[in-house]
């Protein structure tokens, strides 16, 4: 992909801790935010993480890449609107927090509905690492970094 990205917004920019605004269908249509998908896509992956969220450029707006499984999907105003009362402990990093890794305690399954890129609605149940990766994402969208979360500092994760 030869694709231009954008340069990562890092911790502790007090954008990141901005709750991000909701996106109207008439935005997510037009051409100019199809190619800022593409571009936050490219961004994820040029920084090899297995998702990203729209504050993490600087932009707050309700819109996350997830790549848990190889597959880039993009999502817009998601939320959770199920999650199970069993917890995981989750390994994790993120690119707005460099070098630094926790472990944090996140949903075990979680049902979430957001629109895909095209504005349609759909909803889901997600389980294993998706589900941390969605939980992640939704969580800075919200203003919240994993740091907040963290039970305790580790040596690596992955960068979601
Ligand atoms: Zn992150």
């Amino acid at each position: 992909m030869n694709q231009e990205t954008f340069p990562i917004v890092k911790d502790p920019t007090p954008s990141l801790r901005e709750h991000s605004r909701v996106l109207s269908m008439d935005e997510i249509l037009t051409p100019e935010f199809q190619a800022y998908l593409d571009k936050l896509a490219a961004t994820m992956l040029v920084e090899d993480g297995v998702g990203i969220a729209s504050p993490q450029i600087g932009r707050n707006i309700r819109a996350i890449i997830i790549n848990p499984t190889g597959t880039i999907e993009s999502w817009i105003n998601p939320e959770i609107i199920k999650a199970s009362d069993t917890m995981v402990e989750s390994e994790e990093g993120c690119l707005s927090v460099p070098g630094v890794y926790g472990i944090v305690k996140r949903h075990k399954k979680i049902r979430v509905r957001a629109m895909n890129r095209h504005g349609r609605m759909e909803e889901m149940d997600v389980k294993g690492f998706p589900a941390i990766v969605w939980q992640h994402e939704i969580d800075h969208v919200n203003g919240i970094l994993f740091v907040d979360k963290a039970e305790r500092m580790i040596k690596t994760g992955k960068h979601i």
